[in-house]
Order: C-alpha cells, then sequence, then structure tokens
C-alpha cells in the first residue's frame, strides 16, 4: 500500500570480444597466436545510501547500463574491465525481479548486491593453439551482460512511527519538522493516508517520520482499517506516542495514552514491545499547572519509556525532542531484514536442443540455447564455475555423446565462450 515504487532497466555490460592475431617479429616467418581476451562487462550493483530516503530519483531515469569490457589486443592484451554501475538506494529498498515479482534482495544491509553481472570476455585466439592446430583463426565473442527489469520498492520504512488519537497533534508536528515530502503511492483509503517526512536533525543526521493516521481513526468510522495502516509501522525501531497534555476537547491523557498503547497491543504483542518515547503536545495550552503532563509523564515512565514535552505550535521543546528522538535511533538495532524468498529461476528446457557436430579441424562443437543460458555467468578462470559447467554437460549427457561420437583423450571441444580439451 504505502510504499514508494520505482520500476527500472538494468543492463549490465557486454564482455569484450576475443581477438585473433599472430605474434609479428621482423625476420621471425609466423609467430604463435597472440590474441587476447575481451574485458569484462561492468556489473550493475546496488548500495546502501542512507542519506537517501525516497526513490524519487528513479523516476527520472528509468535505464541504468554499465559500461562494456573492451575487446582483447595484439600481443596477448587483456580488453580493460568496463567499470560497474554502482546504483545507490535508501536503506530498505527491496528489490524484485518484475517478471516474477520475487525478492532479488532486501537493501537492508550495507553488503553491495550485484543485481545484473556483466558478461565474460570472449577468450582471445591465444587459447586456441593445441598440439594439432598452431594457427587457430579465431576467437570468442564477449557474452552479452545481464539484462532485466526490476522493481525498487521502499516500505514505508520510517525509522520513527507517530501514534496518538486525532487531533492530538500529530500532522502539524510533523510539517513543522519535515519539508521534503516524499511521494507516496498509495492506492486505497486515499483519506487515511500515513505521511512520511524526512527529518533532518542536523548535518548528515536525519530520520523518516511516519505520521501514521490514527488506529483509533479508522476504528471510529467503523471501517476498521486500523491495522492495515499499523502494519506499515511494523518496521519502525521507535514510536513517538503523542499525547494531548493540554486534555484539549475534555480528554484524559493518561487514558489515551492507555487506549493507544491497548490498541498496539491488540494488533501485535511485537509491536507493542517497540520502544516508545512518550512526548506531551499543546504544552503551551496546558492548565492546571499541567496536572494532566505530569500524570502522563508518571504513566510513561511506570512503562519503562522517557518522557518529553513540546509545543507543535510554538516550537517548545522540539529541537531537544529530535535529538533524543536520534541519540534513541543510534542505539537501537537496526531494521529487520527480509526473508529472501527468491531463487533464481532455473532455465526453462531440458537440453532436447543440445546439437554436437564435428568442425573442419576436427574439434567437437557444442551448439545449445539451453547450454548457453545455464552456462552464461560460467567465469572460465574460476575453479568452481568450472566445476558447475562439467555438471551440468555430465548432467545433460554431453560426455556420452561425444564419447559415442569417439572422441579422444586431447580433441578439442568448443561450447559457447570455452574451448577445452577432452580428458577422460
Ligand atoms: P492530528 O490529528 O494528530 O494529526 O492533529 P493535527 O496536527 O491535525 O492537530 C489538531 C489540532 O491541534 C490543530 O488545530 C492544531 O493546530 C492543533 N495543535 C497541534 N499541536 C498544537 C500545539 O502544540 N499547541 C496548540 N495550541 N495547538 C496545537
Ligand atoms: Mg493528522
Amino acid at each position: 500500500m504505502f510504499i514508494d515504487v520505482a520500476s527500472i532497466w538494468l543492463q549490465a555490460g557486454r564482455g569484450g570480444d576475443g581477438k585473433v592475431s599472430f605474434h609479428r617479429e621482423k625476420y621471425v616467418a609466423s609467430g604463435g597466436p597472440d590474441g587476447g581476451d575481451g574485458g569484462r562487462g561492468g556489473s550493475i550493483i546496488f548500495q546502501v545510501d542512507d542519506n537517501l530516503s525516497t526513490l524519487m530519483d528513479f523516476r527520472y531515469q528509468r535505464k541504468y547500463k554499465a559500461e562494456p569490457g573492451q575487446n582483447g589486443g595484439g600481443g596477448r592484451r587483456t580488453g580493460k574491465d568496463g567499470q560497474d554501475l554502482i546504483i545507490r538506494v535508501p536503506r530498505g529498498t527491496v528489490i524484485r525481479d518484475k517478471e516474477s515479482g520475487g525478492i532479488l534482495h532486501d537493501m537492508s544491509d550495507d553488503a553491495p548486491f550485484v543485481a545484473a553481472r556483466g558478461g565474460n570476455g570472449g577468450w582471445g585466439n591465444c587459447h586456441f593453439a593445441t598440439a594439432t592446430r598452431q594457427a587457430p583463426r579465431f576467437a570468442r565473442p564477449g557474452q552479452p551482460g545481464q539484462q532485466r527489469e526490476v522493481t525498487l520498492e521502499l516500505k514505508l520504512l520510517a525509522d520513527v512511527g507517530l501514534v496518538g488519537f486525532p487531533n492530538v497533534g500529530k500532522s502539524t508536528l510533523l510539517s513543522r519538522l519535515s519539508a521534503a515530502r516524499p511521494k507516496i503511492a498509495n492506492y486505497h483509503f486515499t483519506t487515511l493516508t500515513p505521511n512520511l517526512g524526512v527529518v533532518r536533525v542536523d548535518e548528515g543526521c536525519s530520520f523518516v517520520l511516519a505520521d501514521i493516521p490514527g488506529i483509533i481513526e479508522g476504528a471510529a468510522q467503523g471501517v476498521g482499517l486500523g491495522h492495515d495502516f499499523l502494519r506499515h509501522i511494523d518496521r519502525c525501531r521507535l514510536l513517538v506516542h503523542l499525547v494531548d497534555a493540554a486534555g484539549s476537547e475534555g480528554r484524559d491523557p493518561v487514558a489515551d495514552f492507555a487506549a493507544i498503547n491497548q490498541e498496539l497491543k491488540e494488533y501485535s504483542e511485537e509491536l507493542a514491545q517497540r520502544p516508545q518515547l512518550v512526548v506531551a503536545n499543546k504544552i503551551d495550552l496546558a492548565q492546571d499547572g499541567g496536572a494532566g503532563a505530569q500524570a502522563l509523564e508518571a504513566a510513561a515512565r511506570a512503562q519503562g519509556w522517557d518522557y518529553a514535552e513540546i509545543s507543535a505550535v510554538t516550537g517548545q521543546g522540539i529541537q531537544p525532542l529530535l535529538w533524543t528522538i536520534w541519540d534513541k535511533l543510534q542505539a537501537l538495532p537496526p531494521v529487520r531484514v527480509y526473508e529472501e524468498e527468491y531463487v533464481e529461476p532455473e532455465p526453462q528446457g531440458d537440453g532436447k536442443d543440445i546439437a554436437i557436430t564435428r568442425g573442419d579441424d576436427g574439434s567437437y562443437q557444442i551448439e545449445s540455447e539451453y547450454l548457453a543460458r545455464l552456462l552464461a555467468q560460467v567465469d572460465p578462470n574460476d575453479y568452481e564455475s568450472r566445476q558447475y559447467m562439467e555438471r551440468v554437460l555430465r548432467q545433460n549427457g554431453v560426455f556420452d555423446r561425444l564419447e559415442q561420437m569417439g572422441i579422444e583423450e586431447g580433441d578439442t571441444v568448443m561450447l559457447m565462450n570455452f574451448a577445452f580439451e577432452y580428458v577422460y
């Protein structure tokens, strides 16, 4: 519901092509193959940036491309790798695969996440010389970079949720504290929408505050929306429980405080345990020498919560309140991470499209879209990657078929970007 959403295109860099070239030197008749490999294409990597709190920028730029790798050169020169593209997102951004809808990653910690891998560079012809083929006139093209459309979702990841009865001053406080208002995609209940605000405490210190239209408000209207809203404060680390300390409209601060706590509890025990800061508002209107506020403070402290007094209208107590909130946030554990529920889908197909042919030079050429997809990200320089490839080939009966075709030890097998000598 209350989610900032953006969907963007990622295109990782293509790998550079391998080079066909032969070593040349004066008075040397024909040198060996010395074509270098293409460079790896740049990947697209997501990284959390705590200075961001919205996905606004992604509405303006929707396509993201990483640099391609450069082609290999003569003299075994490897092409330069394409530069990775780093995309910065607010903490808590959930990255989904647009096609499947599955969660790829929850950007809640500081670990970078590679969302689209750059293609491997193709091998230059220097790799393809064998005892029987000393002048290979071919090299391999670079692999395409991974391409995908992803949806970014920033769940209302307010650090602080503002709870309290209607008219206690939640909206007033939020509008006073924050100028920047991210647009929130709200699909339902337009009349009861939580407002988000980025609150800047000081240079480099800011937090996201959400004014959640009360549980009670929904309940009072008999529409039972309250709990839907509450879901959006599930991830808040701190609740600021605002109470009308002046007891305007004949309210009793302590009773209000208890009523909201009861509502929270009914929604979720866990939320009811969430640290609270109890804030008495409208202190400028306080009557009876602030008896209501004093009673509230006692009730708050009895629960183990801290207490503060402000006037959202006059501004009294606001700056100290911000620092108190900031300090508390520093001490609270980081936001909960969603379970990773997404597994890369298995490529479709069953390997029936695998075709093996003999080349003019006696090599065995394997062509298969299915294998190409399975092996697209295999890195020939990586041991585990090669093991994986071997497993895939074995499982798909490729080795059996090669043997039926009479392959002998030392024969060259070519598969996409790979050429390898067959060994038993
Ligand atoms: P909400 O329903 O909790 O969002 O409350 P609002 O922010 O809409 O405030 C309800 C009313 O209380 C408005 O008329 C505000 O002007 C008034 N109000 C809010 N904070 C204060 C305050 O600190 N002092 C005074 N005197 N009035 C306030
Ligand atoms: Mg309001």
